[in-house]
């Protein structure tokens, strides 16, 4: 079912359904109040002398919310918080912001209208990447890759917290192994079931994300994890 919805098709065959797919999470995600750990990776950002930089292959926009300066984010599968035209009739990428779904949490239908193609007029949809999807426009995220890229060929010695990243979906796991490789960089993997690490530097901590973070809190102590005063990204 979720593999049939989410898909390109499943927006021309049925798009009050798939609408009411993503407008559901759509909203969910406008409401949803980032945990605690987003607020310590932004403090230890501050604290480290690059700053930081995220990778994720979350959807959701929950760095962003966190008050993450976007501009040092990668969604790598896309943003739920933006669309694009389903045809696509032109590489572009725009806000959802003005689309405010309504959807029936019964037959899971969308009951408004849909947003639009400002250009031409077709279907929107959200630009993320989908299964089956050769349509998605990877502007924006190829945008932030290349910013990524940049940055990374800036750091020494980069550290890697991943968070909750498994193995059904490894866009995250190549990542974090990649920067071990081509940076020098080591591995902090959060991970309630597949905690395992690639090197003995690397620390593996069977816990949820939220959780792992607090807990290396306690050890970095206040002088790490109190709110930055001044001073820019660091
Ligand atoms: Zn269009």
């Amino acid at each position: 079912m979720w593999l049939q919805i989410a898909s390109p098709r499943a927006f021309q065959d049925s798009p009050e359904l798939a609408w009411g797919f993503y407008g559901h999470r759509l909203s969910l995600y406008r409401e949803t109040v980032p945990h605690a750990g987003f607020e310590l990776l932004k403090r230890w950002g501050k604290k480290t002398i690059n700053g930081l930089s995220v990778f994720t292959s979350n959807v959701d926009g929950q760095f962003q919310k966190a008050g993450f300066d976007p501009a040092l984010v990668y969604d790598c599968h896309g943003s739920i918080h933006h669309l694009q035209c389903l045809a696509p009739c032109r590489e572009d990428v725009w806000s959802a912001e003005d689309f405010l779904p309504d959807v029936d949490q019964d037959s899971c239908r969308l009951r408004n209208a849909p947003p639009m193609c400002p250009h031409c007029g077709a279907l929107a949809r959200p630009n993320v990447l989908m299964f089956g999807d050769w349509a998605w426009i990877e502007r924006r995220s190829a945008s932030q890759a290349d910013r990524q890229e940049k940055w990374l060929s800036q750091v020494s010695r980069p550290v890697v917290i991943e968070l909750g990243a498994g193995t059904a979906i490894p866009s995250v796991r190549h990542f974090s192994h990649r920067v071990i490789h081509e940076f020098g960089g080591r591995l902090i993997r959060i991970n309630p079931g597949e905690w395992e690490v690639p090197t003995r530097l690397d620390v593996g901590l069977p816990m949820g994300a939220a959780n792992g973070l607090v807990s290396i809190a306690k050890i970095l102590g206040d002088e790490w994890c109190s709110p930055a005063t001044g001073g820019g990204d660091g």
